[in-house]
Parts: C-alpha cells; structure tokens; sequence
C-alpha cells in the first residue's frame, strides 16, 4: 500500500476527510442486483468496496437491490453471497432494498402531502411520449395536479392491489422541462401482481431504482455510494431524492461513478450471460468458460488471482476493454506459487525402455515446488513402459528440436537418460511405440558423473501402469471476437467459438489419487490444472485453468 498513489476514488474520500468528515463516518456498500450471479466486472467493485472497508477500518455492506421480483431469485442471493465471502470479503451487515419497502412506502406519502409526487394514470406509452427530447421540455401529465387527498387514496388503493398492472404509476412532481430528462416527473413506483423472493406478496407496488437506492444508502447511513458511470446522470435525482428526506444531524450519501470494466472475449452482463445459460450454450452459471466468479473458480483462478486482477487494472473514469490475457497473467503468477508440480501425459505415446529390466519397478524423487520456501520431495514410480508426449519425439529433427528423436538423448525428468533406438509403427505408417534404451547410472540426484551428465532436453513422463487415467477439459475463448457485444447490429451469440470446450483423456501420476475438488496443480510443461466438482471415485476430471508461458527453460 505504502508509496502507492490514491486513485480518484480515494481522492475523493481524502478531501472530504480533510474538509470535516468524520473517519469514523465512513462506510460503504457493495449492492448487486440478485437477478444472476456476479461476474469479474463485479469484482471491480467488489475490490474497490470492501477494498475502501479495509483501507479505512469501515464497515461495507452487502445491499441486495431487489426492487424487481419478475427478474429476482434467492439462488442468486446465494451465489452472491458464496462468491463475496469465496473472494475472503466480510460485509458488515446484509442488508435488502426489500427491508425499507414499509419505510419508502411511508416516505412516498410524506412526498404526497407536501405536493413533491402524484398518481399518473396514463399509460406507460403516454407518459413516454409527453417526456420530451432533451433539447425540447416535456409536456405535463393531465393527472400533475390531482389533489393531496385524490392521491393519497389512490396510492393507497395501488398499494391495496385494487388495480392492474399499468393502470397507474406513482411520479415525483419535478419539473417537466429540466434539461436532465431523468428529472422530468421520474416514476416511483409501478404495480406489479408478483410475488417477491422475501415479502412474497405483502407487496404488489414496487420502487424504482432511483426512489430505492439513495434512501437506502441514507437508511444504513452509507457515506460514499459507488457506482458505474451509467448512473452519472442519475446523481441530481439520487441528491433531490435524498433532500426529500434528509436531516442535518445524519450522513448525507456521496454518490460518485466510476467506469464499468469490460474483459475481452466474453461479455460482462447478467442479462446477456444469463442467454448463455438459458439457450444451454454453456453449461450453467459455473460453466468454466463463463466470466462469472464461480466459473473462475471452477476453472482454477483462485480469490487472490481475481483481486489482484482488479487491483491491478484499478478504477478509472472512462469505460474500457481489458484483454482477457491480463486475468490469465494472474492465475498464473498465484498459481505458480501455490500450485504443486505433477507429471501428467495428455496425448500420449508410449516408450519402452528395453534394457530395464521387466519386472523391476522404481521410486524416483520429486520436488513438488520449487517456489516454496522449504522444498518438500514426493516419490514417483518409475517402470520399464513410461508415456510421453506424441509431440516430444520425432523421428528425424534438426538440432533445435530438444526433445528425443532417434539416436538423441533425453533425460526423463527427476529419472534417467534415455536413447531412442527404435520407432515402431502400424501399417498406417503411426507410430505406435518407441524403444529407447536408459543409462543405469545417469538417475537424477544420484551424484554419480554420469547423472551430472548434461543432455540438451527434459521431458515428462508416466509409469504407465502406475498412471490414472483422468478426463481433462480444455477450454479456449467463448468468443472469436474481443467484443461480441460491439458487432454492428449483429446477435453476440454469432460470434461463439464452437471449440471453446475440448474434452480429453490424460494419464497422471498416482500421487493425485488422493487430491480433492478444487484442488491446483500444474503439469509440468503443460498448464495449471484444478480437479473439477464432476469427478467421481473412479474418475477424476481436470479443467485447464491456462497454459504456461514458458516450458522448462533447459
Ligand atoms: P449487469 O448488467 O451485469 O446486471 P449491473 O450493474 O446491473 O450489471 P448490479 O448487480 O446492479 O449489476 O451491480 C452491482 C454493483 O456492481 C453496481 O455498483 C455496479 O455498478 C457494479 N458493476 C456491475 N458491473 C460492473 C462492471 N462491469 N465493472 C465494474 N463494476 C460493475
Ligand atoms: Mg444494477
Ligand atoms: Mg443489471
């Protein structure tokens, strides 16, 4: 933290602390919408909220915004909850725009009384039509002068459920030529016959956004309320809204905007993620090629990879598109920290060392990570008939090709060198087995000259009847484009990758017999890979979390 330069967020919070505000004051809130579950966008303002929380020592509360019960369900309640505390975040309290229904219903009344809102009885087309352009005023509501009485009783009556859906809307009386259209006359409340994921159906009139956000911030007494720059316009009417109902011995909520992050390759929207969901195009919210939070881990990403991703990006004041390639930056960097070492053969070839002998079986030594501090060691069997990988043996190659080819030498990793001597093949002319021949007293960390010997490649390997059999799921990008979204006026759902999902057979050490779900591994010279929630007893299956940058170096 120290020597790091404020962003502007925090500018802004350091000069309002400078001009009086109590620290003691601050708080924040992250506030999702529980109509899908949260994606890495969210996690931009995941980070900045309860980032803020602990910058500052203030409590963040985690706001559901369930002002919609048509779009809103208490699976995505869980989700948002499981993903916010998965990140290692702890919300001070949770907290519904649900719970003020009764205080904003009360609140609207005062409104009424003092002449500030009324009862339209228009349809939402008329209304829509009398709003005006932003370079000509609107026209006003023939209902804009109802009586206090005449209004109190029909608000009532909406709420009442004596109405239909769209037969009356309740507005705030504004001003109908401001130059900010969302000030002209901005409905309150709509009647909706639909029952609500937590008040059921004690209510059939529902508060806009607008009328819920900033009172709700008022009511948990919110310092600072960010938002995505969508909502700049919407600030004048969150400021008139809360005016309505503030008191000077209280926090007035500050809402200021910052940009939306867009991440290539896939689209960062609820809505459009839930088409993904719905036309099974993937398979659920936690599909490992979904952007959400819970397809990030599935895939692998770990809570550190996604945070520092978003710290590393940071906020900013003008929309953007990050490439996909700096989220996998980080999976790698923690991964590479954290994940274990293993030997795993993915398209394999088998390779038979003739000279050992055939009953003889062997433990070499592993080290299990080279970025631990203290090095650890597991044993790794060792057989006459190993696999490799098809692509690291080729009959014929020049002298760049470091791996084995006939009459060259390997060294099979934490084992012997090699020679190949032989290729067999099927009468399609494929290869179907190599025979090599091993140096007895070459075996790696035996201190033998022969074991010091240097040979130019290192290759993975597999005792083959000591190996599992595993199913790997390797993904590419949903999309061919960087925004799919951003096509003319093209569906993004033309633009999928059809091979965005390939699944495989592997072989890998035994020592992973005994991982468990979610748990990290990187197979050496391939990627890191996480054991993924559809393995069962018998089979372990494996997502590709993202591929190395770099195989061995020697
Ligand atoms: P979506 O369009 O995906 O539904 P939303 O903004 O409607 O997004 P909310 O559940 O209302 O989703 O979002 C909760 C908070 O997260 C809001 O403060 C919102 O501004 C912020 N947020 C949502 N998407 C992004 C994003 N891509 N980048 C940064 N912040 C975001
Ligand atoms: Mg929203
Ligand atoms: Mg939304």
């Amino acid at each position: 933290e120290e020597g790091k330069s404020l962003n502007f967020i925090e500018h802004i919070i350091e000069n309002d602390l400078k001009e009086g505000f109590s620290k003691d004051e601050l708080r924040f809130r992250f506030p999702p919408e529980p109509n899908g579950y949260l994606h890495i966008g969210h996690a931009s303002s995941i980070c900045l909220n309860f980032g803020l929380g602990e910058k500052y020592n203030a409590p963040v509360n985690l706001r559901f915004d369930d002002t919609n019960p048509a779009k809103e369900e208490q699976q995505f309640v869980d989700a948002i909850k499981r993903d916010v505390e998965w990140l290692g975040y702890q919300w001070d309290q949770e907290r519904y725009a649900s719970d003020y229904f009764e205080q904003l219903y009360k609140w609207a009344i005062e409104l009424i009384k003092l002449g500030k809102a009324y009862v339209d009885s228009q349809s939402s087309e008329e209304i829509a039509a009398q709003k005006g352009t932003p370079t000509s005023p609107g026209q006003e509501s023939p209902y804009r002068n109802r009586s206090v009485e005449e209004n109190l009783e029909l608000f009532e009556q909406m709420k009442n459920g004596d109405f239909k859906e769209g037969e009356h809307v309740l507005r705030a009386k504004i001003d109908m030529k401001a130059s900010n259209m969302l000030m002209r006359d901005p409905i309150m409340y709509r009647i909706l016959h639909k029952p609500h994921h937590r008040t059921n159906n004690d209510w059939c009139i529902y508060p806009m956004y607008d009328w819920t956000h900033g009172e709700s911030d008022y009511i948990e007494q919110v310092s600072h309320s960010f938002c995505t720059l969508e909502f700049a316009m919407h600030r004048e009417l969150y400021d008139w809204f809360l005016n309505q109902v503030y008191t000077p011995s209280k926090v007035k909520p500050k809402q200021r905007e910052f940009a939306r992050r867009n991440l290539s390759h896939t689209v960062v929207s609820k809505r459009k993620l839930l088409r993904l969901v719905e036309q099974g195009v993937v398979n659920g919210w936690d599909d490992p090629r979904m952007p959400t939070i819970s397809g990030l881990r599935r895939r692998g990403y770990t809570p550190e990879s996604i945070k520092n991703f978003a710290n590393t990006i940071g906020i900013a004041k003008r929309d953007n598109l990050i490439d996909v390639s700096l989220l996998e930056f980080h999976a790698r960097e923690d991964l590479n920290k954290k994940a274990p070492r293993i030997m795993g053969v993915l398209n394999p070839l088998k390779l038979i060392i003739t000279n050992y002998p055939e009953n003889q079986e062997e433990l070499v030594e592993a080290e299990n990570n080279p970025e631990e501090e203290v090095l650890t060691y597991r044993e790794v069997p060792f057989s006459r008939e190993i696999y490799i990988e098809q692509e690291d043996f080729r009959e014929e190659a020049n002298r760049k090709f470091f791996r084995l080819k006939l009459g060259g030498e390997v060294r099979l990793k934490n084992a012997y060198i090699i020679k190949a001597e032989k290729a067999v093949k099927d009468e399609h002319g494929n290869i179907v087995e190599v025979h090599c021949s091993y140096d007895p007293l070459s075996k790696s960390g035996s201190g033998t000259l022969e074991s010091q010997r240097k040979v130019k490649g290192t290759l993975h390997w597999v005792s083959i009847k000591h190996a599992i059999e595993v199913e790997v799921r390797e993904y590419d990008r949903l999309f061919t484009v960087a925004e799919p979204d951003r096509q003319g006026d093209k569906d993004f759902l033309e633009f999928l990758n059809p091979e965005s999902l390939k699944i495989t057979k592997g072989y890998i050490e035994p020592s992973v017999a005994t991982a468990k779900v979610g748990d990290h591994f990187q197979f050496q010279r391939l990627g890191y890979f996480n054991i993924d929630p559809d393995s069962t007893k018998d089979k372990l299956v494996f997502n590709k979390t993202v591929g190395l940058r770099d195989t061995w170096a020697k």
